[in-house]
């Protein structure tokens, strides 16, 4: 595989340029063209500079293989890499505007029990640029530009564990970020992680007041562990502290994601659990109704019952809502489409 040119931020864009012995308004123009979702061959530059990056960049990093569209109108997208992997994204519309749900890594090495994305292991880390070119791509598709986007919100929820790709994801970060960019704010940005306490810490200091958001599903370690490996690890305990540390230095508020699962951690001692974990602190729970993965032998509960959940946990005093099942029909959990196309 070439490298990848969506890898570089504008002046390592500029110093390329250079080092080819060009002017560097064309880093401009290279810069323009890519933040718009254009492949290298497609960006208006003199042909000679194009014939030179094309040597040693991938015209496409990135492209869109399969679209499916829920009834709801998310959108659903298979990505295939340059190197043949593939990888999926969602774009779920909102009235304030569209989220786009995009992959950290091809597969995952994190084994949580529910989950489709980890089923085969990891793959291999995305780049920085094969991140961003996800959010470049969709973007455009929808008549998106660098400076009226089409793209508002991002979640780091696709395929993948972010803080387990971590300088790739930073550079993501810093990159998607920038105000010459498609400049997408960090506040309108959430990375979700399995809990890895130090990474939380090291995010803490990287001065990117990203949305911190921790796929906690369970009130003990014991029951963590039984379908979240990475509990073994650690404690919920150095968890909460960690996310206190985040609290401190980025004021941001965090989250914490609980997936229902039926007869798991659903119960009124699971409420009574995360009430004594959590209240008090700054801190908001989205619970979602499992995603039933067919190769996993788990089962979501009625959302009566998700109600009756959410019932306790507001009664207790904690910030909590029940988020829509969105795109259930278009498998819209974690790696589902990629799964199903890899079984075809
Ligand atoms: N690795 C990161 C981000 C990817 S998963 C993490 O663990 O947070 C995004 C969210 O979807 C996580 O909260 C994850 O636990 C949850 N999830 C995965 N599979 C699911 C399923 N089948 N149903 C409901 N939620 C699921």
């Amino acid at each position: 595989m070439k490298k990848i040119l969506q890898d570089l931020n504008f002046n390592q864009l500029e110093e390329l340029v250079l080092s080819l012995g060009e002017k560097s308004f064309r880093a401009k123009q290279l810069y323009e063209g890519l933040m718009r979702g254009k492949k290298i061959s497609e960006i208006n530059v003199s042909p000679a500079l194009r014939a030179k990056l094309l040597e040693e960049y991938e015209d496409e990093p990135l492209k869109i293989i399969k679209t499916l569209t829920s009834a709801d109108g998310t959108e659903k997208y298979l990505f295939a890499l340059a190197d043949g992997n593939v990888i999926e994204g969602v774009l779920m519309k909102y009235k304030y505007g569209n989220t786009q749900c995009v992959s950290t890594q091809v597969g995952c090495r994190m084994g949580c029990k529910f989950c489709a994305s980890t089923l085969g292991g990891l793959v291999r880390n995305l780049s920085s640029g094969e991140i961003l070119a996800q959010v470049l791509v969709v973007n455009a598709l929808y008549g998106g530009l660098k400076d009226k986007r089409s793209v508002t919100n991002i979640v780091l929820m696709g395929s993948g564990e972010p803080l387990d790709n971590y300088d790739n994801v930073i550079s993501f970060l810093q990159n998607v970020s920038a105000s010459g960019g498609i400049n997408v704010s960090a506040r309108n940005i959430s990375l979700s992680t399995c809990g890895l306490v130090p990474k939380i810490y090291a995010l803490a200091d990287e001065n990117l007041p990203v949305n911190l958001t921790i796929s906690l599903h369970q009130t003990t370690d014991e029951g963590r562990a039984r379908t979240m490996p990475v509990a073994k690890k650690y404690t919920i305990a150095e968890i909460l502290k960690a996310c206190g540390y985040y609290f401190e230095k980025t004021g941001r508020r965090y989250i914490f994601e609980y997936s229902l699962i039926a007869g798991e951690n659903c119960d009124k001692e699971h409420a009574e659990g995360l009430i004594a974990l959590l209240k008090g602190k700054p801190c908001h729970v989205n619970l979602i109704r499992l995603n039933e993965v067919k190769e996993r032998n788990l089962n979501t509960i009625t959302e009566k019952d998700a109600y009756r959940f959410l019932g306790m946990l507001e009664k207790g005093g904690l910030s909590a809502t029940l988020r829509r099942q969105i795109g259930a029909d278009i498998g819209g959990a974690c790696g589902q489409l990629r799964i199903n196309y890899l079984s075809d």
